[in-house]
C-alpha cells in the first residue's frame, strides 16, 4: 500500500454522496484539482467535518484509490467564516473558487491560482464592499495564469485601443474594430494594464470605482467565455443578485 498523501488544499466544491458522505473537489498547489471521497463527514460529530466545509483551506491526509482519493483527515487552517455570514460575499467566494478550479484542471501545478484564490478570499472577508474590484483583478490574473493574458497596450497599428476584440484578446482602434470588438473605456484599459503589470498584492489592494470594475469584468468574462467555452455556474448567480 502506498504512503498516504499529505497536502494542503481549499474545498472548491462539496457534493452530497450517500447519507453521511461527501465528494469533495479540492484545489491544491501540487496536484491542481483533485476529487476526494470523504466518508462520514456530514455528521457534525465527525472530527473532519469542519475542515471539509466549502471554501475551507485545510491540511489533508489522503489515501490514493486510483480514480479518487479517500479522506483520512482534514485539519482546518483557515475557514474564511465571514464569507458564510453574507450571501453576496459567499457568492463571490464560490465563483472565485470555481473559476480557479475550472482553469487549472486535474494534475496541474497550481501555485499561482491557489495563492490568488487564498489572497482574494482573505481580502473579501476583510472588506466585502471591494467585491467588484476583487472580481475584475481575479479575472485578469486568472487569464494570465491560464496562458491567455489580454493585450491592452495599443492597437497593432499603434493607435489607442478604444475597443477590445473578444476573439483575439487584443485592443483595437475604431478603424480596426471587428464585429467581435466591444467598447473599452480608457479607465477599464488602464486598470487592466495596471493589474497585469503589478505584483499580486498590489493588484489586489488597488481600488477602482465599481462602474469601471464591472465594465472590465464584463469584457474579460466575454473573452474568457471564448477561450474556455463557458464560465462556472457561480457567475450566473452573481449576475442575478447584483
Ligand atoms: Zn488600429
Amino acid at each position: 500500500m502506498t504512503e498516504p498523501l499529505k497536502i494542503k488544499g481549499i474545498v472548491v466544491n462539496s457534493a452530497q454522496w450517500g447519507d453521511n458522505d461527501k465528494m469533495l473537489t479540492l484545489l491544491t498547489k501540487e496536484k491542481g484539482v483533485i476529487s476526494v471521497a470523504a466518508k462520514g463527514v456530514k455528521s457534525i460529530k465527525n472530527k473532519n467535518s469542519q475542515g471539509v466545509m466549502p471554501l475551507c483551506y485545510s491540511d489533508f491526509v489522503l489515501n490514493d484509490r486510483g480514480e479518487a482519493y479517500s479522506l483520512v483527515s482534514a485539519d482546518l487552517i483557515e475557514s474564511f467564516y465571514k464569507l458564510r455570514e453574507d450571501v453576496t460575499s459567499l457568492a463571490y467566494g464560490v465563483y472565485f473558487a470555481q473559476l480557479a478550479a475550472f482553469t487549472v484542471g486535474r494534475n496541474n501545478y497550481a501555485e499561482d491560482e491557489l495563492r490568488l484564490l487564498l489572497n482574494t478570499l482573505y481580502l473579501l472577508c476583510k472588506d466585502p464592499s471591494r467585491c467588484d474590484t476583487l472580481k475584475c483583478v481575479f479575472e485578469v490574473k486568472i487569464c494570465e495564469y491560464a496562458g491567455f493574458a489580454p493585450y491592452v497596450d495599443s492597437c497593432a497599428c499603434g493607435s489607442d485601443g478604444e475597443y477590445f476584440d473578444i476573439s483575439t484578446g487584443e485592443v483595437v482602434c475604431s478603424l480596426h474594430r471587428t464585429p467581435t470588438s466591444k467598447q473599452m473605456s480608457p479607465g477599464a484599459r488602464a486598470v487592466c494594464q495596471y493589474v497585469q503589470n503589478a505584483e499580486l498584492k498590489e493588484a489586489l489592494g488597488f481600488d477602482t470605482p465599481a462602474a469601471i470594475a464591472r465594465e472590465l469584468s464584463e469584457i474579460i468574462e466575454a473573452f474568457m467565455t471564448r477561450q474556455l467555452g463557458r464560465l462556472p455556474k457561480g457567475l450566473e448567480y452573481i449576475n442575478k443578485i447584483i
